[in-house]
């Protein structure tokens, strides 16, 4: 593990008021914390991702990332600089990695953009954190007025996340230990450790209150207008049997699909689609055929998982469309069954499922009937993770 980003979410949220903390509130469709999460699960500089949190938030937790490859959380202080550091200490237990981004869960349009040049930074650097340089005219107030105008220049706003060398942001951690600093940033001064700002995201927001919430969902705008597209295509070969499997119905015939799982060459496409559509893989990734676990699963196992893999995105299945190409059996008796079986699989409505059939007019293989293929498009919906 080179890069860990350390997600801290311990926080009561009280300035926010209301029963559940602002980290598990729902922004978009999505639970703060999951937005914050999946921003850096899915950076590609980032190797893992590890969550501080409060142990009496557990069930929201569950409910927000529990479905995430994620290591157990570990257990907030009372300050955040406790949180960070009880944080960094579970890390080291583990051999801590080379570079730390430490982030705020409160934090949830962080794009990838900001964290890339993070995480560059640390190429050079011992500290790197992402700051807004100020705008606005600074006024220093004598109650309710202006007692004098500040100067601007070389002032920041310091956002998360803010990246590390491990090892020395742990040694300040522990050297400040019980003091209240609010961000690493000044942990690190404290410890005379060179820290460099890096030009965040201007939407990069911290959540702090009820109409921060309104404004992070108009920055949003749709929930999930990342739309993809993925084909899949599979053949499998025919052989003497008794019962073919084709979208998850079984079907008589004297023929059957030769395989290592229940040959349903139709749900394999499927799942190939989906694994398009999400760039992660494709079947024999996920399920390679020398497992023994897969020797005659039923394939809408797999089906199952690849739509398990769009949901741990936030996203949904928009659309399938399926076609398969074979002589025999006649596809139009069992077409409704097939396509009540792809609606039930992926968990859509029927209107988002379309099953189609053809010969190949007695010509190649399938025309032969030596095999049967199938041709799967998936269209999926992603939260644009920013
Ligand atoms: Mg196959």
């Amino acid at each position: 593990m080179t890069v860990t980003c350390l997600i801290v979410a311990a926080g009561s949220g009280e300035r926010f008021g209301g029963d559940i903390p602002k980290q598990y509130l729902d922004l978009g469709g999505m639970p703060i914390l999951r937005r914050s999460v999946l921003a850096f699960l899915h950076h590609p500089l980032i190797n893992a991702v590890h969550v501080v949190f409060n142990p009496k938030h557990e069930k929201l937790y569950q409910a927000a990332v529990g479905d995430l490859p994620l290591p157990p959380p570990t257990i907030g202080g009372i300050t955040r600089q406790d949180s960070v550091r009880l944080g960094l200490e579970a890390l080291a237990s583990q051999q801590g990695p080379r570079h730390v981004l430490i982030h705020d869960a409160a934090r949830p349009l962080i794009d990838a953009n900001t964290i890339t040049d993070v995480c560059k930074a640390l190429e050079t650097h011992a500290g790197a954190i992402a700051a807004k340089p100020l705008v606005d005219t600074l006024k220093k107030a004598d109650g309710a007025t202006i007692a004098a105008t500040i100067d601007r220049t070389h002032l920041w706003q310091a956002h998360t996340p803010q990246g590390f060398q491990f090892n020395a942001l742990y040694q300040a951690h522990q050297k400040a230990k019980g003091q209240n600093l609010t961000d690493d940033a000044a942990v690190a001064e404290a410890a005379g450790l060179p820290v460099a700002l890096i030009p965040s995201n201007p939407d990069n927001m911290k959540i702090t209150n009820p109409d921060d919430l309104g404004r992070a969902a108009r920055l949003l705008g749709q929930p999930l207008d990342d739309i993809r597209t993925g084909f899949g295509f599979d053949v499998h070969r025919l052989i003497p049997g008794n019962l073919i499997t084709l979208c998850g119905v079984e079907i008589p015939h004297n023929q059957t699909l030769e395989g290592h799982s229940d040959a349903d060459v139709a749900l394999h496409a499927v799942c190939d689609a989906i694994f398009g559509a999400l760039g992660d893989g494709d079947i024999g990734i996920h399920f390679p055929n020398t497992d023994p676990q897969w020797r005659g699963k039923a394939s809408g196992h797999f089906v199952h998982y690849a739509v398990g893999k769009v949901r741990e995105r936030g996203g949904v299945i928009a659309h399938v469309d399926v076609t398969l190409l074979c002589e025999r059996p006649k596809i139009s008796a069992h077409r409704q069954a097939m396509l009540a079986k792809l609606a039930e699989l992926l968990d859509v409505t029927p209107d988002r499922v379309a099953l189609k059939a053809t010969t190949t007019e007695r010509m190649g293989f399938t025309g032969r009937e030596e095999g049967i293929a199938a041709q799967a498009v998936a269209t999926v919906r992603l939260p644009v993770v920013r």
